[in-house]
């Protein structure tokens, strides 16, 4: 693991969600991308060598519509830089954590990422993620 590479937070309206954060980071949005395997939209902004991404679902039944119905808005992941995301996969599952994925898939931001579920990390929802070679 190298770092932190953002906190993910479950939003209902991120276009609503988009001006409350810029208010309060007194910011831009860097990015808006729409990450159609996950039903989700994004939007990331930069805050020093760390990153915060709100994701509002885009459908009803997404894993985000889920999250908000059983939880709220909220904290919903925190994603973890990795160098090797197969290599640490591998590490985890025979540390035995429970990974949500069998092999990385392509998330948001131009990275590859795998979830572990919260049930093997204290309740937390971790996110592995690791920049993609190219493309
Ligand atoms: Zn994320």
């Amino acid at each position: 693991m190298q770092k932190i590479d953002h906190i993910g937070i479950a939003v209902k309206n991120l276009a609503s969600s988009i001006l409350l954060f810029e208010k309060l980071l007194n910011r831009s949005c860097y990015k808006i991308e729409t990450v159609e395997s996950e039903a989700v939209k994004t939007a990331f902004f930069a805050l020093g060598n760390d990153k915060l991404e709100l994701l509002e679902s885009t459908d009803p039944d997404g894993i985000i519509a889920k999250y908000i119905a059983k939880h709220g808005e909220g904290v919903h992941h925190i994603a973890l830089a990795v160098t090797d995301i197969e290599a640490e996969m591998k590490r985890l599952a025979e540390d035995g954590f429970q990974l949500l994925q069998d092999r990385p898939r392509p998330g948001a931001d131009h990275k590859l990422v795998c979830f572990l579920h919260p049930k093997s990390t204290n309740g937390v929802l971790i996110e592995l993620c690791m920049e993609k070679v190219d493309g």
